[in-house]
């Protein structure tokens, strides 16, 4: 299967001054770009030739899961996001998130304290198990919570090309900034599914 270049569901400078356009087009414009080149050129001859992405991710490992998972993980994180964002988890989605962290506040303090201390490059997922319950998963370089049995909810990038550009070595002040550009109705649609 040939992996096409996903499309941003907003403009490149939408975001700014949150992630600004440079971000973007270096994030999106080359890295993402650079993980679906891989991706498509390590899978000829393989047993992943037909596989899906997240067959990939399940059973993958080495190059061909790296690039799979940064093509997943990057569409996903992109995807969380809209210029009109500033709104607030409600409904079924915010019980869960206060009967696992407290509140609402309370939650967003732990996972940016859990992005800002991973050692190196990686993730910051907001997953649900299969009753529903939620939880923080820390997560190194291209590392998916599905390979785990967890659904995925929301995501922070924490390798430096999410940030570098626009906070250089500050990543909790990018991580604590997004906030404001989460689409929460898109991360309530992922916890009813
Ligand atoms: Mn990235």
């Amino acid at each position: 299967m040939k992996f096409e270049m996903p499309i941003l569901p907003y403009e490149k400078n939408a975001l700014a001054p949150v992630i600004s356009e440079e971000t973007v087009n270096f994030h999106w414009g080359k890295h993402v770009q650079a993980y679906v080149n891989n991706l498509n050129n390590l899978l000829p001859n393989t047993p992943f030739e037909r596989a899906s992405l997240e067959e990939i991710i399940k059973k993958a490992e080495g190059g061909i899961f790296n690039n799979a998972a940064q093509v997943w993980n990057h569409t996903f994180y992109f995807h969380s996001f809209t210029p009109k964002g500033g709104s607030r988890p409600t409904g079924d989605l915010l019980q869960a998130i206060n009967a696992a962290f407290g509140n609402f506040d309370e939650f967003k303090k732990q996972f940016v304290a859990d992005g800002a201390s991973i050692f190196g490059s990686g993730w910051v997922w907001l997953v649900k198990d299969a009753d529903k319950k939620l939880s923080i998963v820390k997560a190194p370089n291209a590392e998916n919570p599905l390979r785990n049995g967890f659904t995925p909810l929301l995501t922070f990038d924490v390798w430096e090309h999410a940030y570098y550009l626009d906070y250089q070595n500050r990543r909790p002040d990018h991580l604590n900034s997004l906030w404001v550009i989460i689409n929460w109705d898109i991360i309530n649609e992922r916890f009813l599914k």
